[in-house]
């Protein structure tokens, strides 16, 4: 079991809430349009019998009789529809709305997990990792591109609109990002505003830095049962974007480099998409890390190069100007 137990239980909750809801829904309606049209409700009940006079009919050979039922039948159907035309409703109008047509919110269809309910299971997991992060602080809209020195303002304002569409146009199979350059220069900033922007899309993303994740997989190593906020393999290769902030501010063992490895390899494997950021340059990446984990790094992410001074001592100096 990849998730919590209470990860499921709230799935199935929500499911069982929505089908619910449509089913009651559909019955206010029906009772309400019977209730102003009873000689409908009269019909449907004929119609009903029909089956059962067929069979009789067919039983005893009596081939008159069938035509007589298939003549009342087709009048029935008739009458039927033109009271529904007359209430301006189809017989459809009165059926439950369901959420998933493909399962009627069940969650399953011929005993196997539907999409709305992988789905469905996966944003719950994310929504509670998220809760601890520090999700709401960065959006596009409050990145400044006037801190950054003018050589690289435009740079810079090419990479601000690259994440900016990227998140906009975000799908499963988007690319993967890695966010290279020194500290202060806006790559959380970015990073972060893009995982706002693809959670807004109703995207299971999980935002972590490296080193949160290596402590998370080293601790399972050791637990039994998963708690509600936890990071787990399954959800670092089931979410739809995964985004590892500071990579290489981790503390390096063989397990950081492997467990790295593995997630990224994992995804890479299932072409989902990753967002790295790292203050490490490609050289430093290569000494602290596998040579097969920088050139999967390198072959599979597009690169984007911050530039520019410390945001962070700018913006304090600027404070301090008042
Ligand atoms: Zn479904």
């Amino acid at each position: 079991m990849g998730y919590s137990k209470s990860v499921y239980e709230r799935a199935d909750r929500i499911l069982s809430e929505r089908r619910l809801k449509a089913e009651r829904d559909a019955e206010r309606k029906q009772s309400a349009f019977y209730a102003s049209n009873p000689r409908a409700r009269e019909i449907e009940e004929e119609l009903t019998h029909t089956f059962t006079n067929i069979a009789r009919a067919t039983l005893k050979g009596d081939h008159n009789r069938l035509l007589e039922i298939k003549k009342k039948n087709q009048e029935l159907q008739k009458e039927l529809s033109k009271v529904y035309s007359e209430a301006g409703v189809s017989q459809d109008d009165l059926l439950p709305k369901y959420t998933c047509k493909a399962c009627s919110d069940r969650g399953n269809v011929d005993g196997i997990a539907c999409d709305c309910y992988i789905n469905l299971i996966k944003q719950i997991a994310c929504d509670d990792l998220n809760r601890r992060s520090p999700l709401s602080l960065s959006d596009f809209d409050s990145f400044d591109l006037s801190y950054y020195p003018e050589d690289c303002r435009q740079k810079m304002s090419n990479i601000f609109g690259y994440c900016r569409l990227y998140a906009e146009s975000f799908s499963g199979d988007s690319d993967s990002l890695i966010m290279t350059g020194g500290t202060g220069l806006g790559k959380t900033h970015l990073a972060l505003a893009i995982a706002n922007e693809v959670i807004k899309k109703g995207k299971g993303v999980i935002y972590t830095s490296a080193p949160d994740m290596v402590a998370a997989l080293e601790a399972l190593q050791f637990s039994r049962g998963i708690r509600d906020d936890e990071i787990t393999p399954q959800l670092l290769s089931d979410c739809d974007l995964l985004i590892i902030d500071d990579l290489g501010t981790e503390f390096l063992t063989s397990f950081s480099k492997g467990a790295v490895y593995n997630v990224f390899n994992s995804r890479i494997t299932r072409g989902k998409p990753t967002v790295i950021s790292t203050n490490l340059s490609l050289a430093e990446l290569e000494t602290n890390y596998s040579d097969r984990f920088v050139s999967r790094v390198t072959g599979y992410c597009r690169r984007l190069h911050f530039e520019g001074s410390d945001i962070r001592i700018l913006k304090k100096m600027r404070a301090m100007k008042g």
